[in-house]
């Protein structure tokens, strides 16, 4: 079996300058993680508070732990006082509520703010126009203890290739508009975070520069 650290080798040498590796690390051991993160690996992605935690207890203390999963407002508060980056705000009940964990934990956590591009109805986020407009208001800037660095997405979970580059493009129209607003000019906004084992090649030709890899890396999950 070709080990964890392999496979992100052989990922990484087919990306372009500039295209970040989330290893998703969910559902497998913290072994698997610590030979990836022997490899040079430092960015894991996870999606449940429980399991995050558990690891980075045991982890070495210089990974950069991303949250990509749908965070519930209850449980920010056990990752607020470590967690790099939170790549799915879907509401701004959610943002507020990180904003408040970070002030409590005297941080300003970085954030990417999801769009919802799929056709599936299951997933989450907010919808182009929606947050268009929210990014328009000054709603966010209320909010000093987060900070908006990008946007992420998830494409349906379908064959056809067409259709996944038409929402990836959809989500890379939207990070080009908020952008260019006056309102987020002094802002860190540069994170495009899409692709997955699936798709990251057509979300990498879409704008990504964020990837968010996980069977491809580990293999099935195992539990
Ligand atoms: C699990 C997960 C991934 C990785 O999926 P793979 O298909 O295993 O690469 C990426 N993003 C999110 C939000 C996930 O939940």
């Amino acid at each position: 079996m070709i080990s964890p650290r392999e496979r992100i080798s052989e990922i990484k040498r087919t990306l372009p300058e500039g295209v970040r590796l989330v290893a998703v690390s969910k559902y497998h051991p913290a072994s698997m993680i610590q030979d990836a993160y022997n490899g040079g690996q430092r960015i894991f992605g996870e999606s449940h508070v429980q399991e995050l935690m558990q690891k980075q207890e045991v982890l070495p203390k210089d990974i950069e732990w991303h949250f990509i999963g749908h965070l519930q407002t209850n449980k920010v508060k056990y990752i607020a006082p470590f967690i790099s980056l939170i790549h799915a705000v879907d509401s701004e009940h959610l943002l507020k509520e990180i904003d408040k964990q970070a002030k409590k934990c005297g941080r300003v956590i970085p954030v990417l703010m999801q769009v919802h591009v799929a056709k599936e109805e299951t997933k989450f986020g907010f919808l182009s126009d929606e947050l268009l407009a929210f990014m328009q208001s000054n709603a966010w800037q209320q909010y000093e203890n987060v900070s908006i660095e990008g946007l992420m997405c998830m494409a349906t979970n379908t064959d056809d290739e067409a259709q996944i580059a038409s929402e990836f493009e959809q989500a890379h129209r939207l990070f080009e508009a908020i952008v260019k607003l006056p309102n987020c000019q002094n802002v860190k906004f540069r994170v495009c975070s899409w692709g997955m084992s699936d798709d990251y090649p057509i979300a990498v030709e879409h704008g990504s520069n964020m990837i968010r890899i996980g069977s491809l890396i580990f293999g099935e999950r195992i539990y």
